[in-house]
């Protein structure tokens, strides 16, 4: 799992190639989701997938210390090492487990999440002196997992029945991607609503219910459930919502991936060949940092041309192999060993967004996020450290 290194000054000088996250963003955009929700409405913060990508344990510990509600992953690992670093918010375990596996979730007393008897049933036997406590997801027709709206009441009657576990939460996933995707959430959100009501009227008083995602809240819907699970724009990424006008008041908690130069080269062009690197080149200089793609970061695909901020300058990226990044370096900027060149990030028209970076690779900003944090140091920046 990513490294967590304390300030760019600890970053090795064996591989000086890191990520920092700004977690000052991460409380802003929770104050955010907090302003455009309902009063009193619970935050389940999704912190799964190493944060998106930011890395799970300084983004756990602002949120704590935010003061959110619980935090939701469907990594065993990521939930241990959140508590091993000393953040204490229940935590909701998205699924992620066989039954079996279920056992140890409730030992560690992380809130597991069960859409059948198999999963109930083995969360009861785990329990210990007080009954477990599980949420229940129901497939509102995401198609992925859940029981079924119309299974749902029948899974919660049976859970009663069980001795050692009691059902704290209710969730569904209407994440949608469109305007036509929004129209079918709508229709199922009231499905579930109605799964709600069926359950009160059997005497079933779940204390968390939680519908809406970044989605929805992007497009600015409010709901009856008492929580939300926001994911995408806890981090201020970009969209996933097609179509929408960039979401204001959010800050992205990336804050910039940078690599330092190992090397320097002015090139006698009449000895090198006009392969590889090279054919694209214009400037005598080039300049290497080690950051490829052992370092996640993948090289443009065909038609594309990557670029890196360097004194507020955009430089070309001539290529990247496994460990380098060779980077063209016009004859009018000084460079030099050790300087500290931007991939990702910067400042104002002078940035490089995910969103660039990762349609230079023909990939999206989500899957960037998880290749580079899970190989790089991650770095909490300090208010006062500037690009
Ligand atoms: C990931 C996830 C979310 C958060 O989704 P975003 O679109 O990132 O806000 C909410 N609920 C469930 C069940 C999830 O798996």
């Amino acid at each position: 799992m990513t490294s967590v290194v304390s300030g760019v000054a600890s970053v090795a000088a064996t591989h000086p190639t890191w990520m920092e996250i700004d977690t000052e963003a991460v409380a802003a955009n929770l104050a955010e989701i907090r302003r455009r929700a309902r009063p009193g409405v619970k935050v389940i913060a999704s912190v799964k997938a190493n944060a998106y990508g930011h890395g799970i344990i300084p983004v756990a510990r602002a949120l704590e210390t935010a003061g959110v509600e619980m935090l939701a992953t469907g990594s065993f690992s990521e939930a241990k090492a959140v508590r091993a670093a000393g953040v204490s918010t229940p935590i909701v375990m998205l699924a992620g487990s066989l039954p079996e596996g279920i056992t140890e979730l409730v030992d560690a007393a992380f809130m597991p999440t069960v859409y059948d008897r198999g999963g109930a049933e083995a969360a009861a036997k785990a329990a210990g002196s007080s009954p477990a406590k599980v949420f229940i997801k129901v497939d509102c027709g995401m198609g992925r997992l859940g029981v079924s709206l119309a299974d749902a009441p029948g899974l919660v009657d049976h859970i009663a029945s069980l001795d050692g576990v009691d059902v704290e939460g209710i969730y569904t996933h209407l994440s949608f991607k469109d305007a036509g995707g929004m129209a079918y959430a709508r229709e199922r959100l009231d499905l579930f609503y109605g799964v709600l009501r069926e359950l009160r009227a059997r005497g079933h008083d779940i204390p968390v219910t939680q519908a809406l995602a970044s989605s929805a809240l992007m497009v600015g819907w409010q709901d009856d459930c008492n929580a939300i699970c926001p994911g995408h724009v806890l981090y201020g990424m970009p969209s996933v919502v097609s179509g929408l006008a960039p979401l204001q008041g959010f800050k992205p908690v990336l804050g910039a991936v940078k690599s330092r130069v190992i090397d320097i080269t002015n090139h006698d062009d009449a000895l090198i060949g006009r392969g590889a690197y090279h054919g694209d080149r214009k400037e005598r200089r080039t300049v290497v940092v080690p950051c490829g793609l052992n370092d996640g970061n993948r090289s443009a695909v065909d038609g594309e041309t990557a670029e890196v901020l360097f004194k507020g300058r955009r430089l070309k990226v001539l290529g990247g192999s496994l460990e380098h990044l060779v980077i063209e370096v016009p004859s009018d900027v000084e460079i030099a060993i050790g300087d500290t060149v931007t991939i990702v990030g910067g400042a104002g028209d002078r940035r490089i967004d995910i969103a660039e970076y990762a349609r230079w690779q023909g990939g999206t900003s989500i899957a960037c996020m998880l290749s580079l944090s899970a190989r790089m140091p991650v770095i909490p920046r300090d208010r006062e450290q500037s690009d």
